[in-house]
């Protein structure tokens, strides 16, 4: 894993700064947001490895941001919050919070929690190795051979729809935004290739719909992508 991406979700500046410094000195890289609507935004744009949260938001209550994520990612959610009632740490886990942190925590505490994640992270990625096959449906990609058939048929798809496709399958059930799409085929997001990405997401579907597609890619208006798994249909 690259050096790991964490977002750092929460309203008091000098708590959001004493987690932002160190993780900087840790070797993580961070995004912050001090409310949920920003929390939902950074969430979804960067697709970060780890969420650190607050329950006490300005705008909405952290639990609701669980389970607001949760509709669309599997992100590992740390809460760190000072409600210490256990009554407020199983809301918060069974919303589907991985793991919780009361305040005042240690920052030692904090760091070795999150290594237990990144483990954890680590060892479903090994088990679910990239080179597996991904079947979704009558959709079949051999990602050791390169190609992707639809019904045992081969689609002739271009390298960057095969890209497109590959990007949508390794995150199926997950919307994906404009930007993350954008950055994993191309490298970068701008302006110019989130239009090439209509234009190729046009394409590409045209190819799966032409032989009796069951695999649906979703439009979010204003947002990205999503494919939706054969058992959603
Ligand atoms: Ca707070």
């Amino acid at each position: 894993m690259n050096k790991p991406l964490i977002l750092i979700v929460e309203d008091d500046p000098p708590i959001r700064n004493l987690i932002s410094v160190a993780l900087d000195i840790h070797g993580y890289r961070h995004l912050t947001a001090a409310d949920a609507a920003g929390a939902i935004l950074e969430a979804s744009s960067h697709n970060p490895d780890i969420l650190l949260l607050d329950l006490g938001l300005p705008d909405l209550d952290g639990v609701e941001v669980i389970r607001k994520i949760r509709s669309w990612s599997n992100m590992p959610i740390i809460v760190i919050s000072a409600r210490s009632d256990d009554r407020d740490k199983i809301e918060a886990l069974d919303a589907g919070a991985d793991d919780y942190l009361t305040k005042p925590f240690s920052v030692d505490e904090l760091l070795a929690r999150l290594r237990v994640t990144l483990r954890r992270l680590n060892q479903a990625q090994q088990e679910n190795p990239e080179t597996a096959v991904f079947v979704n449906g009558p959709l079949k990609i051999d990602y050791a051979a390169g190609c992707a058939c639809m019904n045992g048929e081969e689609l002739h798809l271009t390298p960057i729809e095969y890209k497109l496709l590959c990007v949508l399958a390794r995150n199926c059930g997950k919307v994906l935004t404009h930007k993350y799409i954008t950055r994993q085929v191309w490298g970068t997001a701008w302006e110019n290739n989130v239009a090439s990405l209509r234009v190729f997401m046009a394409t590409l579907r045209k190819k799966l719909e032409s032989s009796g597609n069951q695999v649906e890619i979703q439009t979010h208006v204003g947002i990205g992508y999503r494919m939706t798994k054969g058992a959603d249909m």
